[in-house]
């Protein structure tokens, strides 16, 4: 293998790992269960709303909690410390997925990098 398929098999070996996490994360996002542990943060006139606990995902809950807590207690809550704390199973697992694909993407865009430098490479040989 050349320096270039090597850099295409590797960019196609990456792609398909993301699409796996991606399809993971999804299906544990689909398992979500409203988390009542929520409900220390979401009180009175911090109350979430019914289509917010239907419809709403930890993710959302845990956006929304962090701005809460970090009124409350003067900042310093970060968005996955409250997700992890109050969350659901699932949706935990869907994160901790889902920053494994911004790894794998910074990945990729190493590799689409390089493929560029080999194309410019080539480019000159041509002038
Ligand atoms: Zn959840």
């Amino acid at each position: 293998m050349n320096q270039l398929e090597s850099l295409i098999s590797k960019h196609a070996e990456y792609s398909d790992l993301k699409s796996d996490l991606k399809r993971k994360a999804g299906v544990e996002l689909s398992n979500h269960k409203y988390s009542d542990l929520f409900e220390d943060v979401f009180c009175g006139e911090n109350k979430l709303s019914n289509d917010d606990i239907i419809y709403g995902t930890c993710g959302n809950h845990a956006y929304k909690a962090v701005q809460i807590l970090n009124v409350q207690n003067d900042g310093g809550y970060g968005y996955d410390e409250v997700l992890n704390v109050y969350g659901c199973e699932s949706c935990i697992k869907a994160r901790a997925l889902k920053i494994e694909m911004g790894f794998i993407g910074t990945k990729l865009g190493q590799i689409r990098g390089a493929i560029t430098r080999v194309g410019r490479k080539l480019n000159d040989k041509d002038r």
